[in-house]
């Protein structure tokens, strides 16, 4: 562990939109992305007097699902509870949660610690609430001269999982996010490509200090900044001996930085009681008969034994289903060792350079390169540049040509390193004093000239064979 974090404690609230087709408490479709603002609403979703709700059976599955993958004890009793405030987002003025009977406590997520370690982070607990409305504000938050309300995701139901502070750095934390949004992505009860599927409050202290809340994280590269920044401004605290207050922050995603929240936020605020309109749930018989699929650990793991693959390769490839998918199609197209390389070590790298998703790929494409780099016809680095244009086109909405026609075409294919030897010469010629260099002692100056021949060759020519090629032809020279 990283010594400047063994200080830091770190815990994570986290509200997670299930994929239900329909929300919480009523039948108002949950799939409103390309429809108008206040279209998918009913007297239940924006409370109108005398509205009765019903809880969405599908929805308790789901959550139920979560507590079997994540090993909660599923509570005999759970209840529903009204947290009262007063927003306008939330038109009945509380919102349908669960407060001090949850659906189900004490789970462990494993991830790997800084130094790769397993490691159990502790689940405290898991309960269903229903989400707020939506406020719109005309012209950008800070500037807009009013504010709308949509109330489409109203009563979209969130599942909110909250840990133990058992994570000790933002990078623990982003990977905490990451096995947890894969493992619920594998249970398929949620979709973490969605705007604003997950959320994040973050609870932030320093050994011995106060602990500060930052609320509201909407991105998983928005936790690992909030964090850090939050540990620079308390640890500067603590150095001038200031005190770190114990608050709420909010967490301003454009600047990077966190801000001190006007106002107090504190529990009993709430008044919660009991939701007198929904009964006490019993559902832990249920969840026996709910079967998992395969969970990202499983799937490592089989991963490893079927294709042979290390576990560095296994862990980045069912790191996401969607990744994990794709793999195993390619595997069946390809050999899934050279497979693995070239997604994992390749593939994505220049994905995230693009910022494109692995579903825009095409398979079959990419299935052909590595088939192509496979056999040995071009050289690993020409493989690399084709996949390049591969990824050019698809991003710029052009069909891309098929990896080995491309090859063909543009003539790329690897030649006999023989072919070479003029070059070789050429480069020798051009190069008086790397080759004065070199036999000075300057062993360096051996790449320089093996840089000049592969850009003269369009990098078709393989490194391993033009090194000893130039230094034969140096050493031959020095004869003569
Ligand atoms: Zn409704």
């Amino acid at each position: 562990m990283s010594a400047q974090h063994t200080d830091v404690i770190i815990g994570l609230e986290i509200h997670c939109q299930l994929n239900t087709q329909t929300k919480l408490f009523c039948g108002c479709s949950t799939d409103y992305k390309e429809d108008g603002p206040n279209t998918h609403v009913c007297p239940v979703c924006i409370g109108l007097p005398g509205s009765m709700p019903m809880v969405n059976k599908k929805a308790i599955e789901y959550a139920l699902r979560v507590a079997r993958a994540l090993n909660l004890e599923v509570l005999e009793e759970s209840e529903f509870a009204r947290k009262n405030y007063f927003y306008p987002d939330l038109p009945k003025g509380y919102q349908i949660t669960m407060y001090d009977r949850p659906l189900a406590e004490r789970g462990i997520l494993e991830i790997e610690d800084d130094e790769g370690k397993e490691k159990k982070v502790r689940i405290t607990r898991i309960h269903l609430e229903e989400d707020p409305g939506k406020l719109v504000h005309m012209g950008g938050a800070g500037r807009a001269r009013y504010t709308l309300v949509d109330y489409n995701r109203s009563g979209i139901p969130l599942i909110e999982i909250v840990t133990e502070p058992d994570l000790r750095s933002p990078k623990e934390a982003r990977r905490f996010l990451n096995k947890l949004r894969a493992t619920l992505e594998y249970l398929g009860i949620f979709d973490g490509e969605r705007e604003g599927a997950l959320r994040v409050d973050a609870n932030i202290s320093i050994k011995g200090s106060e602990r500060v809340e930052v609320k509201n994280i909407t991105s998983y590269k928005g936790v690992e900044k909030a964090l850090t920044f939050e540990i620079t401004r308390q640890k500067s605290q603590i150095r001038r001996g200031a005190r770190v207050e114990r608050e709420t922050r909010h967490f301003q995603e454009g600047r990077g930085i966190t801000t001190s929240a006007r106002s107090k936020e504190t529990e009993t605020d709430y008044r919660y009681f009991p939701e007198p309109d929904l009964r006490p749930l019993r559902v832990r018989d249920w969840v026996a008969g709910i079967a998992l699929p395969e969970l990202p650990d499983a799937r490592r793991d089989r991963f490893m034994r079927q294709y042979g693959l290390s576990l560095n390769h296994a862990r980045t490839l069912t790191g996401d289903l969607r990744l994990a998918e794709f793999y195993e199609a390619l595997a069946a197209k390809a050999d899934p060792a050279l497979a693995a390389t070239w997604t994992a070590d390749t593939l994505l790298g220049e994905l995230n350079y693009r910022d494109m998703a692995v579903a825009t790929v095409p398979l079959d494409h990419f299935a052909d390169l590595v088939n192509l780099a496979g056999s040995g016809e071009v050289t690993d680095r020409v493989a690399v540049e084709v996949l390049r244009k591969l990824l050019d086109a698809v991003l710029e909405g052009r069909s891309p040509a098929m990896p080995s026609a491309y090859v063909k075409e543009q003539n790329l294919g690897k030649s006999d390193a023989s072919a070479f030897a003029a070059v070789v010469d050429e480069v020798i010629a051009e190069n008086e004093q790397a080759v004065a260099d070199y036999h000075a002692g300057k062993t360096s100056a051996l790449n320089f000239l093996l840089g000049q021949v592969m850009k003269k060759t369009r990098g078709k020519a393989d490194p391993r064979e033009i090194t000893p090629m130039i230094a034969a032809r140096l050493s031959s020279e020095e004869g003569s």
